[in-house]
């Protein structure tokens, strides 16, 4: 498509709806829960985009100075399948299956949270590198789930008339995925299980 001299396409991150405290801390429980049906699944879940951009909203990666993003289930499977983001657990030295990271790579000093395989345990820790921060933040946005938007600049400031021209509303030129509910993915998973029996 050729553009006007007014218009510019744009790209931006496909958010999930706002979670209260309550809703984020049960999905959390159910990563929890199901952790051992998400790994036996993940070939399922790496095929399909709605599931690839499902997961819990407080699944995050960020760096200071760089920024953060929610990473999907599908991002933090293929991190853990390059043994990025994993750990292991100092209760039962258990695979720790770390889903959400930050920290500063200017003094390396890092957090990560993740669920021990094992012993089921949520782990707090840090990781013995920053550079596995910045490798999984690299990974992460270039997986992320973004639309294009036509934004028209109909609005333009004057001194003599100040805001002048009417707003142009944007347009949507690709949705980008619109994931199923963390929920949603594993009744599928149980489903597609019982299926198989
Ligand atoms: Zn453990």
């Amino acid at each position: 498509m050729t553009l006007g001299e007014k218009q510019t396409i744009i790209e931006k991150e496909v958010l999930l709806p706002k979670q209260s405290r309550k809703e984020k801390a049960r999905d959390l429980q159910l990563l929890q829960e199901n952790l051992e049906l998400i790994l036996k699944h993940q070939d399922m879940i790496l095929a399909s985009p709605e599931l690839f951009h499902s997961g819990p909203v407080d699944a995050v990666i960020g760096l200071i100075y760089m920024g953060g993003h929610r990473a999907p289930i599908g991002v933090l499977l293929r991190l853990w399948q390059q043994d990025l983001l994993m750990a292991l657990c100092p209760h039962c030295a258990g695979r720790l299956y770390i889903f959400s990271a930050g920290g500063s790579p200017l003094s390396g000093i890092n957090r990560a949270t993740g669920i021990c395989a094992s012993c089921k345990q949520f782990v707090r820790t840090g990781l013995p590198s920053i550079g596995m921060v910045l490798k999984a933040l690299k990974e992460l946005k270039a997986s992320l789930n973004r639309q294009r938007i036509l934004r028209t600049r109909g609005q333009y400031f004057s001194f003599k008339d100040g805001l002048a021209g009417e707003p142009v509303p944007d347009v949507i030129l690709e949705p980008g995925i619109t994931p199923v509910s963390f929920e949603e993915l594993l009744c599928r998973l149980k489903q597609h299980d019982t299926e198989k029996q």
